[in-house]
């Protein structure tokens, strides 16, 4: 049936911190997904859970999408960050924001109480523990389902009157799934195919609390998936425990005929070892877990991919390649064809370890593929930054030049900050290895004719003499990059110009003869 439909999915996130890169995977697949069949991808902020609420994440994870070009169809106005509230009649959905849709959940929360899916539970916090400890000491887990729902205090065990007067008078109360005894929960996951889950280990979850008079993410989840008509949902595989109570739920609701089909997707795993790729590998290795920087209550700065340097669409790429592969040896993939190519039945079912050189050999490539003139802007804000200024039409042919030597468009000043400034000091090792008087000797005579006759002409010359060329050539590079590395000798001087050359010539033979 859901395929019939038009295609909805949507990212849900919880905006309990910044978002991690596991988390910009799922929404790019949701939106990769969505795009391919033309449907709508929707961004749905799930802010019931007041005490996990974090400022700014929401703001954070909208900032974040809308940098990686992962553009939702409803739910956020990317123009202004903001949800959608009411907006039109083209976001029949809105609002989009949980928080502002509290007023909808009590109702089928109680629709599923009158049809006996669930019922209102009035155990105190005190009440529960004691009934967790008391368990422990017999060597069981406490669980709140078909085995202990009987000796607890609910509307099961309550006679009617007294249930209806805790209502009234009450604000402690909520109501609670009752998940039913020894059903096997027959499941299909599009990643994962069939799953079979015994009822027996699962609990009675809270769906609605009294207490701030709002659903609990299950509920919110549910409810809100039926009525923005999603088709498909896809998401980590850390929700895949709560899959039978979802589908229990549509059940209970009566709407497992519109049920969405779902896709957990594998974990992002840590370069080394085992587990789940968490923001201490990143600190520990050096490498970015989260899109952009984020600041903590506690003022920790974690590092984003933007602030480092990477391109959005570098970023996007190898992204999508953690734990989906295109069946095929191509690895360069632009937003569009990502849209042609993915499929979620090439998403693996087992977890996609994080290789950090692999994700700066993609910036790397996306770098080389960036025109002279997009490089150039980006280098020329580093320029200021250290007081150069120079003609654009030079920086152009400079990032021309050393793109190809480059990971990021910040390594350009320390690879080719000799190209604008004349170098203030001169590599130790290399003077000790090159600058030797039998070498500089030869090396300024070859000077002069590189400033009268050009680079070739001097290159002949020391061919001619049977001179040794390396060790001149040495010479002559510290003199003009303060190293014995650089661009080719050709290069640098029809670059700085033979007057700047000459100059050069004369600081190094001041400062080290
Ligand atoms: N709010 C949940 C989260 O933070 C959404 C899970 C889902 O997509 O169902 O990930």
């Amino acid at each position: 049936m859901a395929d019939e439909r038009r295609t909805r999915v949507r990212f849900a996130p919880s905006p309990t911190g910044p978002l991690h890169m596991g988390g910009v995977r799922t929404a790019l697949y949701n939106y990769l997904y969505a795009k391919k069949r033309g449907g709508d991808f929707i961004i749905r902020i799930e802010d019931t859970d007041s005490q996990r609420f974090v400022p700014g994440a929401e703001a954070y994870i909208i900032e974040a999408l809308a940098w990686c070009g992962i553009i939702p169809d409803e739910g956020v106005d990317m123009a202004t960050g903001k949800v959608v509230e009411e907006a039109s009649a083209k976001h029949p959905h809105a609002p989009y924001r949980q928080s502002q849709r509290r007023g909808l959940y009590r109702a089928y929360a109680e629709q599923l109480v009158n049809a006996g899916w669930a019922y209102y539970a009035f155990d105190s916090s005190e009440e529960l523990n004691a009934a967790r400890t008391a368990a422990e000491a017999e060597g069981r887990t406490f669980i709140y389902n078909a085995s202990t729902r009987g000796q607890l205090r609910n509307s099961l065990t309550i006679p009617e009157t007294e249930v209806k007067n805790m209502l009234d008078t009450r604000t402690d109360w909520t109501i609670r799934f009752r998940m039913p005894e020894g059903r096997i929960v027959a499941m299909d996951d599009m990643i994962r195919g069939h799953v079979e889950v015994n009822t027996d280990t699962l609990d009675d979850k809270v769906l609605w609390k009294r207490a701030d008079e709002l659903p609990t993410y299950h509920l919110a989840n549910i409810v809100d998936d039926h009525l923005m008509e999603i088709t498909e949902v896809i998401r980590g595989e850390e929700w895949l425990p709560s899959l039978p109570l979802h589908y229990l739920l549509y059940e209970a609701f009566g709407w497992t005929d519109t049920m969405p089909r779902f896709a957990h997707l594998p974990l992002l795993l840590k370069p080394v070892g085992n587990g789940k790729l968490s923001k201490r590998d990143g600190d520990k290795m050096g490498f970015p877990v989260f899109p952009l920087n984020w600041k903590n209550s506690e003022g920790e700065t974690y590092h984003g991919y933007r602030e480092d340097g990477y391109f959005p669409d570098a970023f996007v790429n190898l992204l999508a390649m953690l734990g989906w592969n295109p069946g095929t040896e191509q690895e360069i993939f632009s937003m569009e064809q990502l849209i042609e190519a993915f499929s979620v039945e090439h998403v693996s079912k087992s977890g996609a370890k994080f290789n950090p050189d692999k994700a700066k050999w993609y910036n790397k490539e996306y770098l080389r593929m960036k025109s002279d003139e997009q490089l150039a802007t980006l280098f020329e804000p580093i320029l200021a930054s250290h007081d150069v200024r120079a003609d654009h039409d030079y920086v152009v042919k400079v990032c021309g030049l050393i793109k190809e030597r480059a990971t990021f468009v910040a390594d350009f000043w320390d690879i080719a900050s000799y190209l604008f400034v004349a170098p203030a000091s001169y590599n130790e090792k290399d003077v000790a290895k090159f600058w030797k008087e039998e070498n500089y000797t030869l090396a300024f005579e070859i000077a002069d004719i590189i400033a009268g006759k050009g680079v070739e002409a001097a290159e002949e010359q020391i061919r001619e003499r049977q001179w040794p060329m390396g060790k001149i050539m040495n010479c002559i590079r510290l003199a003009l990059v303060g190293s014995s590395s650089g661009l080719g000798i050709a290069d640098i001087v029809s670059l700085i110009g033979v007057g700047e050359f000459s100059k050069r010539i004369e600081n190094i033979k001041k400062a080290l003869l």
